[in-house]
C-alpha cells in the first residue's frame, strides 16, 4: 500500500468503497495550487525540467528499461499521457477491479485498438453475437481485409454453440481472442466468461498461446458486472453510456492486468485514439455519482419493467430480472451479474405500426438511440440500432417489429409509467 495520501484505499483498517474514492483517489491538490477539484490540464506538451529528465521519461514511455523503484513515469505529451487521464484511468481501474484502465476517445476507439494489439493475419477471432453493431463491422468487414477471420456463435446457444465456433475458429488458424458482448443488446442473452477463459486455456498449450478474452461490459459496467473477476483479461466499456451518463460525449475504457493492457497502450500512443483530457475531466465528475445514477436507473427501470408486463397491450417484456427460475442463462445472471440494469425491450401487441405509434406518441421518454443516460430513452432496434442486420437473422434474434428498446433514465419513475401508459393506451 503507497504512503501517498491521495492513492490511500484503507481508512484505519476500512477498506474504502469505490464510490468513496470517486471523489479523490489519484489526486494531489498540492500539486495543483491547492485546488479541491483536478484542473483540465488543457495542453499538447508537458516541460522537461532538465534533458535528463527528458530523456528518462522517453527511456519509460518506449520501454527502452524496466521502471526504478519508485519511480514515476513523467508526463511528455498528451497522445502519450496527461493527469486527466491518468487519474481518471487509475478511478476506471478500481471500479473495474484491475490493475491499469487506459481511456479512449469512444468506445469504439477501445474496443477496435484492443483488437488491434491482439489480433494478426492468419489469425481467428471469436466473438458472441449479436454484438454492437459497430464492432460487428469491424469484425466483419474490416478485420477481414487485414487476414483475421471472424467466428460467431450466438448467445442464446449456450456453451455448447461457444465451444462449437472454438472449434471451427482453432482449424482456420491460431486464435488470437475470444470477444463476449454480455448481456447482449437488446436481446439480453448472456455469455458465460468463465466458460471462455477456461476454452481459451485449453487452447495455450496447443497453440502455444493463449487467446485473451475480451469482455464489452458497456450494458452493466462497471457497477453491475465485473468480467474481469469471472476470468476475462480485458474488458472494454463504451464510457459514452453509464460512466459518462449525461448524453454529452463520447469515450471507451479498457481495462486488465498491467501485462495485458501493455500491448494496447503502445497501439492507442501510436493510433492516437486516446482520450481527451476535458472529456477526461468530464468522466471524472460523473464518476462521483455513478452509483447513485445507475442505482436509481436500475430501480425505476423495475417497477416500469412490472407496469409493461402487466400491460393488455404488451405481448413481452425482456427484462433480465424477470428471467424465470428454469431458464438456462437464470443461474448464470445470478453469478455474473449484480442487477437487471436498466436498459431492456419490450414487444407491444401488433407490429411495426402499433410499435410506431406508441414510440410517436412519448412525452417524456425521448426518441433517440444510446442508452444510459440521466434522461430516458426510447428507439426501435429493427429500424434504427439493428436496421442493417438481415430479416431472416433478425427474426432468428428475436427483434421483431413490434420491440421497443427503452434506457430508464433517474426521472421519477411513476412519471415514466404515466408516459407509457397513455403512449399505450393512445
Ligand atoms: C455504444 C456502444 C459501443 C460503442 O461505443 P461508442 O462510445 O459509441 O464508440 C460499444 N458497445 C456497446 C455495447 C455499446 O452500447
Amino acid at each position: 500500500m503507497t504512503k501517498k495520501p491521495w492513492r490511500r484505499r484503507v481508512v484505519g483498517d476500512r477498506r474504502l468503497a469505490p464510490e468513496t474514492l470517486m471523489m479523490g483517489y489519484g489526486y494531489d491538490p498540492f500539486l495543483s495550487e491547492r485546488s479541491l477539484k483536478p484542473p483540465v490540464f488543457h495542453t499538447s506538451t508537458f516541460v522537461f525540467r532538465s534533458a535528463e529528465d527528458g530523456k528518462a521519461f522517453f527511456e519509460l514511455a518506449y520501454g527502452l528499461r524496466a521502471k526504478r523503484p519508485n519511480e514515476e513515469p513523467g508526463l511528455i505529451y498528451s497522445r502519450i499521457n496527461n493527469p486527466d487521464l491518468e487519474i481518471l484511468e487509475d478511478r476506471l481501474a478500481i471500479l473495474d477491479e484491475a490493475e491499469v484502465n487506459l481511456a479512449f476517445a469512444s468506445g469504439m476507439a477501445a474496443i477496435s485498438t484492443t483488437l488491434w494489439a491482439y489480433a494478426r493475419p492468419g489469425s481467428a477471432v471469436v466473438h458472441s453475437g449479436p454484438v454492437y453493431g459497430g464492432t460487428d463491422f469491424l469484425l466483419n468487414r474490416i478485420l477481414p481485409q487485414f487476414g483475421v477471420t471472424p467466428f460467431a456463435f450466438p448467445a442464446e446457444g449456450g456453451v455448447k454453440a461457444m465451444e462449437e465456433a472454438v472449434e471451427r475458429a482453432r482449424a482456420a488458424g491460431p486464435v488470437a481472442a475470444l470477444f463476449l458482448e454480455t448481456p447482449a443488446n437488446p436481446t439480453g442473452g448472456l455469455v458465460d466468461i468463465a466458460h471462455a477463459r477456461a476454452l481459451a486455456e485449453r487452447l495455450e498449450g496447443p497453440q502455444g498461446r493463449r487467446p485473451v478474452v475480451i469482455v464489452d461490459n458497456t450494458l452493466l459496467g462497471p457497477l453491475f458486472q465485473t468480467p474481469l473477476a469471472h476470468g476475462a483479461d480485458l474488458v472494454a466499456t463504451s464510457l459514452t453510456k453509464y460512466v459518462g451518463g449525461h448524453s454529452d460525449l463520447i469515450a471507451g475504457g479498457c481495462s486488465g492486468t498491467a501485462a495485458a493492457i501493455e500491448p494496447i497502450r503502445g497501439m492507442r500512443t501510436i493510433l492516437g485514439t486516446m482520450c481527451d483530457p476535458h472529456t477526461g475531466w468530464l468522466l471524472m465528475r460523473s464518476l462521483e455519482t455513478l452509483k447513485l445514477r445507475m442505482t436509481a436507473g436500475a430501480e425505476g427501470a423495475l417497477k416500469v419493467a412490472a407496469f409493461l408486463r402487466d400491460h393488455p397491450r404488451v405481448a413481452s417484456v425482456w427484462y433480465l430480472g424477470f428471467l424465470p427460475g428454469d431458464h438456462p442463462d437464470r443461474a448464470l445472471f445470478e453469478r455474473q451479474c449484480r442487477s437487471a440494469g436498466s436498459t431492456f425491450a419490450f414487444e407491444v401487441k401488433g407490429g411495426e405500426a402499433e410499435a410506431f405509434a406508441v414510440l410517436n406518441r412519448l412525452e417524456v421518454f425521448k426518441l433517440a438511440v444510446s442508452l444510459g443516460g440521466t434522461e430516458s430513452l426510447a428507439s426501435h432496434p429493427a429500424t434504427m440500432t439493428h436496421s442493417d442486420i438481415l430479416p431472416d437473422e433478425q427474426a432468428r434474434l428475436g427483434i421483431t417489429p413490434a420491440l421497443i428498446r427503452l434506457s430508464v433514465g433517474i426521472e421519477n419513475p411513476d412519471d415514466l409509467i404515466a408516459d407509457l401508459g397513455q403512449a399505450l393506451e393512445g
